[in-house]
């Protein structure tokens, strides 16, 4: 299958990376966000991270314009009337996910791919009502897009296998490196990741550690790259604290994956992590 241009449904954290990755690698792309300045400050954020990579020489000045040329945004989502391949990027909610693959399935052609990033969501759930539920998979990219080399690609029960082959070569051309996936809760990443995050605010909570002390531990003496506490901020507390409660749920109340109250009241209090300047820790510009 040809892919000639890629829609991606969601101009955040990921979908604003996934949209860098794609046209730093020569896809035409058409970025979406029900909100214009949300889109606007995603593809002004992605300008200036090429910029950036062409002052630190790791990509050449020809390959930043033409990946600024090939990237477009919308608010309509008729605009990926014309994708082979629709990335969805959306909140981890089930009905947002649910709602836009309905519309897609009016709006695509019936042999282009769709697919979600989602972290946890079941994409057969995800794709219950579909009338194509074979040509709906997972396709999840980690968190910088631009730099994380993993990509699980997840088959839901009725995903065809024509499908997950199609996105395992695709990801390839992005230079990714592609592992397939049974649609199980948090697949496999995030899975393992949940006792990283869930144990550590158990650690806080308990005043055994400081947050502060705990990232420090896990990157000096574990020698991790970010502490769990820095990754919350990085990744999104509402986003970790959705995933944490979907995989929790996924598992029927599995007690090892109960998601940590502070979390939530992190999530209450508003305090998401980078992007809205502040989590566990403070962030200027
Ligand atoms: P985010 O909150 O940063 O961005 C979500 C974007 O979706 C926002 O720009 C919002 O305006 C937009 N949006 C809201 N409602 C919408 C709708 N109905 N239709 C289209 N767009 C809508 O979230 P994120 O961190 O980018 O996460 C997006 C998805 O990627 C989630 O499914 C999440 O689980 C998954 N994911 C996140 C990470 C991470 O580290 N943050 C990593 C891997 C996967």
């Amino acid at each position: 299958m040809q892919i000639n241009k890629i829609g991606v449904i969601g101009s955040g954290t990921m979908g604003a990376g996934i949209a860098q990755l794609l046209v730093q690698n020569g896809y035409p792309v058409m970025l979406f966000d029900i909100d214009e300045k949300t889109v606007t400050r995603a593809k002004e954020s992605i300008e200036s991270k090429l910029d950036r990579l062409v002052v630190k020489e790791k990509i050449s000045l020809t390959t930043s314009e033409l990946a600024k040329k090939n990237l477009a945004t919308t608010t309509d989502m008729n605009s990926f009337a014309d994708c082979q391949l629709v990335i969805e990027a959306a909140p981890e909610r089930l009905e947002i996910k649910r709602s836009i693959f309905s519309q897609l399935e009016e709006i695509c052609t019936k042999d282009s791919i769709l697919a979600s990033n989602t972290s946890s969501l079941s994409i057969t759930e995800i794709s219950g009502q579909s009338a194509h539920p074979e040509r709906i998979a997972g396709l999840h990219f980690f968190n910088p897009a631009p730099i994380m080399p993993l990509v699980e690609v997840v088959k839901g029960l009725k995903t065809a296998s024509s499908t997950v082959e199609t996105l395992v070569e695709f990801a390839k051309t992005i230079h990714k490196n592609p592992v397939m996936c049974k649609d199980t809760p948090g697949f496999i990443v995030n899975r393992v990741a949940r006792p990283f995050y869930n144990e550590a605010l158990r650690i806080m909570n308990d005043k055994i550690a400081s947050v502060e002390q705990i990232d420090r531990i896990m990157k000096r003496a574990g020698n991790f790259k970010m502490g769990p506490f820095e990754l919350q901020d990085l990744i999104g507390i509402d986003i970790n604290f959705a995933t944490t409660k979907s995989v929790y749920e996924g598992f029927h109340g599995e007690s090892r994956f109960r998601p940590h109250y502070y979390q939530e009241r992190m999530v209450q209090s508003g305090s998401l992590g980078r992007k809205t300047k502040g989590g566990f820790f403070e962030y200027d510009n």
